[in-house]
C-alpha cells in the first residue's frame, strides 16, 4: 500500500478532516486526523493493519504493544496478523504500565504500534514500558505520521500514511484572516 492509497483510506473513513482546527498544541490548522473515524471502520482499518504487519514481517516480532485507547485495537489486530501475542499499556498515576497481570518477558522482541503520531508521547511511554521490562524494541509502527519526520525514537519507524499537516499561530493563520469559524478537535460539531 503506497501513501496515496493510505490517504484514500483515511479520506473514505472520514478520518482526514478539512476546515479550521485548533490543535492541542494551540496552533491552527486546515487539516486534522481523527483516528476514531478509522477504528469505527474495520473494513478500512484491516488493510492498514495488514500493511503494518507486512512491513515488520521479517523483524522477528514476538509481542505487539499498543497504548490505550485506539492502540489496543491496533496492537491486537497487528499481533493477530503476525501470529504473535499482544500487550496493552494503560495509564496509571501519570505513567503508562502493563496492568491486569500482563507480563513482558526479558529479551522479548517487541513492536510498538499506535494510531496517529503527533508528538509521540504515547509511543515514548510504551518504549519506556519495553525498557523497564528489559525487552527489546524492534520498531515502531503507526497508521499516520503527521510529525513531518520530526520525531526520532532511535528505532525503525514505519507509517502507513505520512502527511504534513501545516500549522499556524493564530496571528499568521490564513483561515482566521478569512474569518472562518474554528473547531476544537475532540469536541462535537466538527466541520469537515
Ligand atoms: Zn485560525
Amino acid at each position: 500500500m503506497n501513501n496515496d492509497e493510505a490517504l484514500q483510506l483515511f479520506e473514505r473513513a472520514g478520518a482526514l478532516l478539512r476546515g479550521h482546527f485548533k490543535l492541542s498544541s494551540g496552533l491552527h490548522s486546515a487539516e486534522y486526523l481523527e483516528k476514531f473515524r478509522l477504528v469505527e471502520r474495520p473494513d478500512l482499518l484491516e488493510p492498514m493493519c495488514e500493511e503494518l504487519a507486512r512491513r515488520f514481517a521479517s523483524a522477528g516480532v514476538e509481542i505487539v504493544l499498543g497504548p490505550t485507547t485506539a492502540g489496543i485495537i491496533l496492537a491486537y489486530n497487528v499481533a493477530r496478523i503476525l501470529g504473535v501475542e499482544a500487550r496493552y499499556a494503560e495509564q496509571e498515576a501519570g505513567e503508562r504500565k502493563l496492568r491486569r497481570g500482563q507480563e513482558l518477558r526479558k529479551g522479548a522482541r517487541v513492536l510498538v504500534v499506535d494510531d496517529i503520531l503527533t508528538t509521540g508521547g504515547a509511543v515514548r511511554e510504551c518504549i519506556e514500558v519495553v525498557q523497564r521490562h528489559g525487552a527489546v524494541l524492534v520498531g515502531v509502527g503507526v497508521l499516520g505520521d503527521r510529525s513531518g519526520g520530526a520525531i526520532d525514537f532511535g528505532v525503525h519507524l514505519e507509517a502507513v500514511l505520512e502527511v504534513k499537516v501545516e500549522a499556524f499561530t493564530q496571528e499568521e493563520c490564513p483561515m482566521c484572516r478569512e474569518g472562518m469559524p474554528i473547531n476544537q478537535p475532540g469536541t462535537r460539531g466538527l466541520a469537515v
